[in-house]
């Protein structure tokens, strides 16, 4: 097996637990060292750190996937898969979209599975994964039992691995509309067209938060996707709830997961651009209880932060006039490279442009079947913060 050898840095971050190595942390490569090869990692005096897989295209050369001098092969996707799927099972969550897989944090970096009841959506991020997917993808098979399988190889980030991105089933053709529960409500869940594999997942733990919040409200749910918060929202007794959305098809998919769970007479979703919405209810002297915000990343690099974070602001301030007093605003980012301490400053700004005082209810993160580890701070992405305006 080829190898590489680390300088002092990056053996340092090795040891401290992130299992990614760059280029420049390389003292010395030996062997040839192919696209999505195996390789062995050492540090200083050749010690031994662990075993990876390599991709000279990327900036991140290897992601570690073992500390141990194993064999990388079934029975060791077996071993982390039934490990993850061990974690979820105690975790109780109360739905039955779950994911399965969230690749570093459960120690298969480049490797997500969520499952949608006996349905299995993969998505494989690396070219060092996809190289053993021969061995990946009957072993889930073997574990999740899935009725059936899809690959969401459509991720962006492929392309910067040297990957094609492309959709396909694993075996036999199915229905990709699948039926999901999430506590009480029932979704109607597109994992071949859907947003990410079909679902927020990432988000459930904070819908749930809203319902305690959400009795007698008149609420907007901007940025509405299927209708995820708002049909908690009226679930848990809202009088009225607004739903917006840019795109077609989640506003024809919120729209019908209010008829499945008999919430049409409460909730009104409609197709529109969410800053210029905010405006123009704003211009309209309209007024809510409870707002969620919940956009998509505006950036997804640190060069393209300072953009985002005016993005971020305007449509929070816009949302914060919109609040009566004891209001609640419900307001989310999913940007990595906005860090929550730049994220509530953001916040604090807009308050004080909105000239409004707010308490902080909660400051929250994705749900836990998407955990967070201690060493890798790329592993948390979602910020969810809770503000009363007093
Ligand atoms: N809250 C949702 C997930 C929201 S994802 C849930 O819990 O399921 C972000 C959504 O924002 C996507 O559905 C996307 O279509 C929508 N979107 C992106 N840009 C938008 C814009 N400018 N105005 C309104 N919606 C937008």
């Amino acid at each position: 097996m080829a190898s590489v050898v680390l300088r002092r840095r990056g053996q340092l971050r090795v040891l401290r637990g992130h299992p990614w190595i760059y280029q420049a942390d390389v003292e010395q490569t030996d062997g040839a060292l192919g696209k999505g090869d195996l390789v062995d990692v050492y540090g200083t005096g050749r010690r031994f750190l662990g075993r990876g897989y390599i991709n000279p295209d990327s900036q991140i050369l290897v992601r570690l996937l073992t500390r141990d001098a194993e064999p990388i092969n079934a029975a060791f996707f077996r071993r982390r898969i039934a490990a993850a799927m061990d974690y979820r099972q105690r975790l109780a969550i109360p739905s039955n979209a779950i994911r399965m897989v969230y690749a570093e944090a459960d120690a298969l970096p480049g490797l997500l599975l969520d499952c949608y009841g006996d349905i299995g959506v993969i998505q494989i991020l690396t070219a060092g994964m996809e190289r053993l997917r021969g061995v990946l993808l009957p072993v889930i098979q073997e574990l999740i039992h899935p009725h059936g399988t899809y690959l969401r190889n459509d991720a962006p980030s492929r392309l910067l691995e040297g990957l094609t991105v492309e959709k396909e089933f694993v075996g036999t053709p199915f229905d990709p509309v699948v039926n999901i529960q999430e506590d009480d409500l029932y979704f109607q869940v597109n994992i071949a067209t859907g947003q990410k594999t079909g679902f927020f997942l990432d988000q459930r733990a904070n819908r749930l938060a809203v319902r305690p919040l959400a009795a007698d409200r008149q609420v907007l749910d901007c940025f509405c996707y299927t209708g995820g918060f708002a049909l908690h929202a009226a679930k848990a007794g809202a009088q009225r709830v607004e739903g917006i959305d840019n795109s077609a098809e989640a506003v024809a998919a919120a729209t019908e997961n209010a008829k499945r769970n008999h919430l049409s007479d409460r909730c009104a979703f409609r197709r529109g651009n969410a800053f210029d919405e905010l405006r123009q209810l704003q211009g309209a002297g309209r007024r809510f209880d409870l707002i969620i915000l919940d956009p998509p990343a505006f950036t997804k690099s640190k060069e393209a932060l300072p953009g985002a974070l005016r993005g971020y602001k305007e449509i929070n301030l816009r949302a914060m006039k919109l609040l009566n007093t004891g209001g609640i605003l419900v307001t989310s980012s999913c940007s990595y490279h906005l860090s929550e301490a730049t994220f509530l400053q953001m916040l604090e700004d807009a308050a004080t442009d909105a000239k409004i005082q707010c308490r902080i209810l909660a400051i929250r993160t994705q749900a836990p079947d998407h955990p967070v580890l201690l060493s890798v701070p790329e592993t948390k992405y979602l910020k969810c913060v809770f503000l009363e305006r007093l």
